[in-house]
């Protein structure tokens, strides 16, 4: 799958969001990627998943991966079927006291990981979760997303892989024209959007 093809399947599956959300990244954008409606669905989760490994696969020296390591609940569903696709296990890390930690699984020194997540905007949760790996002094072996959308170099992601890279304006609060509009702010999965058209 290319870039043009993933963000077919988010129009097919509604899942290419138009108004004035706040990103996890604390960013205002008038676009959001909403990739749990493509998820819900297991046959595109499962192609998904699929097309990421083998994208992957090509920056990998060995397909011998241990395990498969996503932020949850974003990264979850994507990484589960990443792991799927490479025949490993997949686990996630969770937010506790504002900080994310491994709360249910563990990486072993010298396991060699894949830290994936679906969105990527300035990085901060991948780069968060790929410190619990190195902490654990596991090997990254690559980092990857479904949807890179960052609008600024990552130094610190410079090997991110991404199945579509795509340009989507955000803001920062303090500077965003939807703000001095007065239009709602929207934060994705919050009561507010459950009320609303979708
Ligand atoms: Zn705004």
């Amino acid at each position: 799958m290319d870039s043009n093809e993933v963000l077919q399947l988010f129009k097919k599956y509604d899942a290419f969001l138009q108004g004035h959300f706040l990103l996890t990244s604390g960013l205002h954008s008038p676009h959001y990627f909403q990739c749990a409606r493509i998820l819900q669905h297991p046959e595109p989760a499962e192609r998904l998943g699929k097309s990421l490994a083998k994208k992957v696969s090509g920056y990998l020296d060995s397909k011998n991966i241990d395990a498969v390591l996503s932020p949850a609940l974003g990264g979850l569903i994507i990484g589960h079927e990443l792991g799927r696709a490479l025949g490993c296990r997949a686990v996630f890390a969770e937010r506790q006291d504002g900080r994310m930690r491994l709360r249910r699984f563990s990486l072993k020194a010298g396991e060699r990981v894949v830290v994936v997540e679906d969105v990527v905007t300035t990085g901060g949760s991948l780069l968060e979760t790929a410190a619990i790996a190195r902490e654990a002094e596991a090997n990254i072996m690559a980092t990857c997303c479904l949807v890179d959308r960052s609008t600024r170099e990552i130094p610190a992601l410079a090997g991110l892989v991404s199945l579509a890279k795509v340009d989507a304006v955000a803001y920062d609060p303090a500077a965003c024209p939807l703000c001095k509009q007065g239009t709602p702010l929207i934060k994705p999965g919050s009561r507010q959007v459950s009320k609303g058209s979708f």
